[in-house]
């Protein structure tokens, strides 16, 4: 079987952020699969043919998808940042797992981009400079429970924290309840970072504590760093704060 899928990352926002790999794999596919508002940032190319779809839809998006890629076609299914991260590289992965056996002899990428808390990250310094980890905060797809104990661990062993998905019209009050988990193993001095649409023309970046985090606004084009007991925030004259977290820790800062 002659089908192509690759699984493509966007970055976190405009074509700056987008891999040679990435606008290779876009430029020579057939077709185009993803979430609307991610498949216009895309680049049109003549013949190619567009298959936009809702948000929610990851699974059914994945298996139309690979259904398009059997039939020998060049398909390219696109992710806002990594594919890997939160996104379409695991629901490709799953419907190949769980689909027809043809599917696996389908020559597959994935080719990965920049993720955003990489691109949060970078605009205020190195607040991800030692161990870290990374959670979304939303409960579509596992209960709250975990959600917390997960952070409850995180912030136990002394991680800086990437959180994804911190809120949603329809989870107003979780990102809330998400900082006053943390305030039980963190100071109310720890530095937290808050990025929006990071790489866009509307990005904004602002850095606040855990003790007034959850009166900053965020929304779904934010993405949220807690820091550790180490997070150093370094103030400078007419310039915004670096934040970071030094390369060294001497204890388990629980
Ligand atoms: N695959 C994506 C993440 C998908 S989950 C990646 O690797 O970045 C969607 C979440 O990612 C959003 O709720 C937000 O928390 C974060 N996000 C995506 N793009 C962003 C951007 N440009 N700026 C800030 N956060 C972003």
């Amino acid at each position: 079987m002659s089908g192509r899928l690759s699984v493509v990352g966007l970055g976190p926002g405009d074509a700056r952020y987008l891999t040679p790999e990435a606008s290779a794999a876009l430029a020579g596919a057939d077709a185009l699969y993803g979430y609307g508002p991610y498949l216009e940032r895309v680049p049109m190319v003549a013949g190619q043919s567009r298959h936009p779809s809702d948000n929610r839809e990851e699974s059914a998006r994945a298996a139309a998808a690979l259904r398009h890629a059997a039939r020998g076609a060049s398909v390219a299914v696109v992710s806002g940042g990594d594919p890997g991260v939160f996104a379409m590289g695991a629901a490709v992965c799953e419907a190949i797992e769980t689909g027809p056996q043809s599917w696996r002899t389908l020559d597959v990428t994935v080719v990965p981009g920049i993720t955003a808390m990489l691109a949060v990250a970078a605009r205020i310094g190195a607040p991800l400079g030692h161990d870290f980890c990374a959670l979304s905060l939303s409960d579509n797809l596992k209960p709250w429970d975990l959600i917390e104990r997960r952070l409850d661990a995180a912030a136990g062993a002394g991680f800086a924290i990437a959180l994804y998905n911190p809120v949603s019209r329809a989870r107003p009050r979780q990102f809330g309840k998400a900082m006053d988990r943390l305030r039980r193993h963190l100071p109310q001095t720890t530095p937290v970072v808050f990025g929006r649409a990071v790489g866009r023309a509307e990005e904004n970046v602002n850095v606040t504590t855990l003790a007034t985090a959850d009166t900053t606004p965020a929304d779904m084009a934010t993405l949220v760093i807690v820091g550790t007991r180490q997070t150093r925030v370094v103030a400078r004259p007419g310039r915004s704060p670096l934040v970071y977290t030094p390369r060294a820790a001497a204890e388990v800062s629980a």
